[in-house]
């Protein structure tokens, strides 16, 4: 629990009360859904309906929202440990989440499942009101009870390493506690912020010993910088925050490098995000969609105003606009970094706050077939002036979050794989990683799979609607009787 958590006085009997309300909301809107969906075996092995690879806030949503349709052979698997999920306890560094604390997150409709009732319950109101932003440990907390208030099965410490075509299953195989292969039908990549990508690792690090640089999602030892000089290329959020973690273990110096002239200042999407927004915008033509995001990848997300707050209250930090990195060597103990402009500084350790790149490709779950996904650099080919490889790598979905084939007919199983985690980003908007837009993402999602395994099945469906026959009328609520040649005219009674 984070410090100002532990801080309030904590109402376990308002956390019970909670849940209990909880179940009678989950009665009232009759959740779980009728189950619906035909079992299928295959050699006496019984086939997954849908496996959601990621127990964070995404898979969990999905998992909630997939019971609410009545889709009941779903599998949860994550390769994290139980309560880990998500990068809130393991890399994110910052002291606080950058959504504001009223966001209903993964509430999927229920009141009672915000964070806000949540807090409400343990805290009181009074604390509420109090509550500024949320501090990141206790997001985390809120997951957890989240995770046990509604019995999410995930099953931790799960990898999903490949995927294979089979039939017209998929075949997905799996190695930590559960080792071996499942035979699924639809498969939801519920992987993260990094999920349909990988961490950004500039060329200029090559060759470069790892003890000398991390990048910000690694694991780093920020006690071991004390009395050290550090390097930050970027100032980002994440740059930001690991850059306030190496100050507050005693750095000497802190040095963010900056490639660009100025510090962004506005955060676009958050500021024009609106229902309209989530629901229209994966509808846009792409000229549309890849102008919105293109613009929002150009101006930058700035760091929030508390994580840089963070950092400039340290003499010792210093941010240097117009300084990109061209070469790192080592000289020494210590680091040599050239930068743009002839310059050059000596650091002894190097954070990369460089973000991560989304591109399948760069994913080892597809196997070979990461070349038969298509991205948008293979369907849209963008006016002069607003051209962008970064989002060109993203993948090309369709508008139910499945992957596309390159070329018709290569890999048509991809269909069945979808795309639930930020990667969507570019086709579909932010309905798939951030917190404000996850339950309407997982609604989308659900009504979309829903529909793709009724018709898959729907000769079964067919028979199942002529072989019913369970009465509703029992014979005896009337009685037939012959019509009389004449009946009811000139308001006479037969
Ligand atoms: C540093 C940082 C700070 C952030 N701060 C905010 C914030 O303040 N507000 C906000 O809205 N968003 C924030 N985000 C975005 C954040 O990632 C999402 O809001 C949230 O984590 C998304 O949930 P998720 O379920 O999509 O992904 P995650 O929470 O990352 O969960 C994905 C899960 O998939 C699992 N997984 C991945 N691949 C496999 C595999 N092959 N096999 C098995 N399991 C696998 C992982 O173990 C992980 O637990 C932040 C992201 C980062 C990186």
């Amino acid at each position: 629990m984070a410090d100002e958590s532990s801080a309030l006085p904590i109402d376990g009997a308002g956390l019970m009360a909670l849940e209990t309300r909880l179940r009678e909301n989950q009665e009232y809107l009759c959740w779980p859904g009728k189950a619906w969906i035909p079992e299928r075996k295959v050699d006496g092995e019984t086939v997954t309906d849908v496996a959601i690879i990621g127990g964070g806030m995404c898979g969990m949503v999905a998992w909630m929202a997939m019971r609410a349709a009545g889709i009941e052979r779903i599998r949860i698997l994550d390769r994290s440990a139980e309560g880990f999920e998500g990068p809130w306890l393991t890399y994110a560094r910052m002291e606080t989440l950058r959504s504001p604390k009223q966001l209903t997150g993964p509430s999927f409709g229920y009141g009672t499942l915000t964070f806000q009732a949540w807090f409400r319950a343990q805290f009181g109101t009074e604390a509420w009101n109090k509550l500024d932003k949320i501090p990141r440990p206790m997001w985390m907390d809120y997951l957890r009870w989240y995770r046990k208030a509604l019995s999410v099965p995930v099953e931790n410490n799960v990898s999903l390493d490949l995927i294979e075509p089979a039939g017209d299953l998929l075949r997905l195989h799996l190695s930590g506690a559960q080792s071996g292969t499942i035979l699924v039908r639809k498969l939801i990549m519920a992987t993260g912020r990094d999920g349909t990508g990988v961490p950004n690792i500039p060329a200029f690090v090559k060759g470069v010993s790892k003890s000398r640089w991390a990048h910000s999602s690694d694991p780093i030892d920020f006690a071991a910088l004390k009395g050290k000089r550090v390097t930050v290329v970027g100032v980002g959020a994440s740059a930001v925050d690991n850059s306030a973690e190496a100050l507050e273990h005693g750095a000497v110096e802190v040095r963010h490098l900056i490639r660009r002239a100025e510090m962004p200042t506005i955060n676009k999407l958050m500021g024009v995000g609106s229902f309209g927004f989530t629901a229209g915008y994966g509808e846009l033509p792409d000229e549309w969609r890849w102008r919105i995001m293109n613009y929002s990848f150009v101006t930058q997300t700035p760091s929030p105003r508390g994580s840089t707050l963070r950092v400039s209250r340290h003499k010792n930090a210093h941010f240097h606009f117009g300084c990109g990195v061209e070469k790192v060597e080592e000289a020494g103990d210590a680091l040599r970094v050239h930068v743009s402009g002839g310059r050059e500084i000596e650091t002894d350790f190097l954070i990369l706050g460089t973000g991560f790149i989304t591109d399948p490709m760069a994913r080892s779950e597809f196997g070979d077939a990461v070349n038969d996904i298509a991205l948008w650099r293979d369907a849209y080919r963008p006016p002069q002036g607003e051209e962008n490889r970064d989002l060109g790598s993203f993948p090309y979905l369709n508008t139910d979050f499945t992957f596309r084939e390159k070329v018709p007919g290569n890999a048509p199983w991809l269909a069945n794989v979808y795309c639930f985690n930020y990667g969507a980003t570019a086709s579909l908007g932010k309905v798939s990683g951030d917190i404000p837009g996850v339950s309407e993402g997982a609604d989308w999602l659900t009504k979309a799979l829903a529909a793709r395994l009724y018709s898959e099945d729907i000769a079964r469906h067919w028979n199942d609607l002529q072989a019913y026959d369970t009465p509703e009328l029992l014979g005896d609520e009337w009685a037939a009787s012959d019509l009389p040649k004449t009946a009811g005219l000139a308001g006479k009674v037969a």
